[in-house]
């Protein structure tokens, strides 16, 4: 059997595509997850590598600086510093801003207080890390330092305390690993809220949080539109907490925006399906005989079309037509073929992509009996 009728008869598996899902279960039409290169993780002397489709923000070089800008209006060069392969907040020089903008990502970042422990509650070694300069992720040192909760090292800033307190002492390298969805609004309503999800340390502190507009200081944000992108800002609260390892990969479209992942809308959908039918015909188009015969009849779980159907089922025909023309001594030899053949019509029949009277269905299910195929031995 050829590779390509291989994939054929594996076509014909799981349960066909359905009004909210283009692809079949188990649908080997449907792509592969793209490669990416793992990283490695950090430990306190030395920082992990990226993985291998991240975009670098800062990984301890001095040059990098020229990624970011300060956050005043002006665009002015940052008064932050790079020292000893970390990015530290000068206090008083005000915000800073990754000159890259983004908006759904999985963000890592990692950053250090003051070994020296000063001031506590809010002023103790306070910064934080600003989805799109919007959404806080609170950094603060609450190793021993009671605070509110809402504004606790990892909380959404004003939405939500983390679920548990991981931090490492003052002085330490703390991680933050953030899965981060920006809401969306289609025609001034809120289509999704947007969430984030992030990890200290290794430790799940938020379990997709609802973001409710975002959040801030002692006022109950409410829902609102966010931009496709925004920069990441770093806060200066007047502590000189230290960053290294800054990197994000940006996370595909909800289906609620056109992506393909998970349910996607009927519309979506059909235009998905037809798609996937296209470039299966377009597959056909370049085999023959049995291969061209699967693939065809394939696209029609996808989307319907009449000259594919024609072709297809003249092709089943014709092909039930030589195995019936096989002399008995040499009809052994094509036991898998017919098996693979009956298996598929009985997919289609099930599934209503062919009539249950199909003739070529009735000549194969005949042919199995008749040479005893199907029995258990
Ligand atoms: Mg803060």
């Amino acid at each position: 059997m050829t590779a390509s009728a291989t994939q054929a008869a594996g076509g014909f598996y799981g349960d066909p595509p359905d009004a909210t899902h283009p692809w079949a279960i188990h649908d080997m039409n449907r792509p592969q997850p793209p490669r990416v290169e793992p990283g490695s993780f950090s430990t306190q002397d030395k920082p992990g590598i990226p993985p291998s489709d991240a975009i670098i923000l800062f990984s301890g070089k001095a040059e990098e600086i020229a990624k970011w800008q300060s956050d005043k209006p002006s665009g002015e060069a940052t008064k932050w510093e790079v020292k000893d392969g970390a990015l530290q907040c000068v206090p008083g020089s005000g915000y800073i801003r990754s000159k890259e903008e983004f908006g759904d990502c999985q963000l890592h970042i990692e950053w250090a207080a003051p070994s020296k422990v000063e001031g506590d509650s809010q002023g103790r070694s306070n910064s934080g890390v600003f989805l799109m300069g919007q959404v806080e992720v609170q950094v603060l040192d609450n190793y021993n330092n009671p605070t509110y909760p809402d504004g606790f090292a990892a909380s959404i800033y004003g939405i939500n305390p983390p679920m548990a307190n991981a931090l490492r002492a003052p002085g330490e390298w703390q991680t933050y690993d953030i899965i981060f969805r920006r809401p969306i609004f289609k025609d001034g309503q809120e289509v999704d809220p947007g969430y984030i999800t992030v990890f200290v340390n290794g430790v799940c502190v938020q379990d997709h949080t609802r973001l409710e507009g975002g959040g801030g200081h002692m006022k109950r944000s409410s829902p609102r539109p966010f931009p496709e992108k925004g920069p990441l800002k770093l806060q200066d609260h007047g502590n000189p907490v230290r960053y290294r390892n800054i990197w994000y990969r940006p996370l595909p479209k909800r289906a609620i925006e056109g992506g393909e992942a998970s349910l996607m809308s009927s519309e979506a959908t059909a235009a998905k399906r037809a798609s996937i039918a296209k470039s299966i015909r377009e597959d056909a188009s370049k085999l023959q005989g049995e291969a061209r015969m699967y693939r065809l009849l394939e696209s029609l779980c996808y989307a319907e079309d009449a000259s594919a159907r024609n072709e297809g089922e003249k092709l089943a025909a014709d092909f039930i037509a030589s195995l019936r023309s096989t002399p008995a001594e040499k009809l052994e030899a094509r036991k898998g073929e017919g098996m693979q053949f009956q298996k598929a019509l009985n997919y289609l029949v099930k599934f209503k992509l062919l009539p249950a009277d199909f003739p070529a269905r009735q000549q194969i299910d005949q042919l199995v009996k008749e040479r005893g195929w199907d029995s258990k031995k």
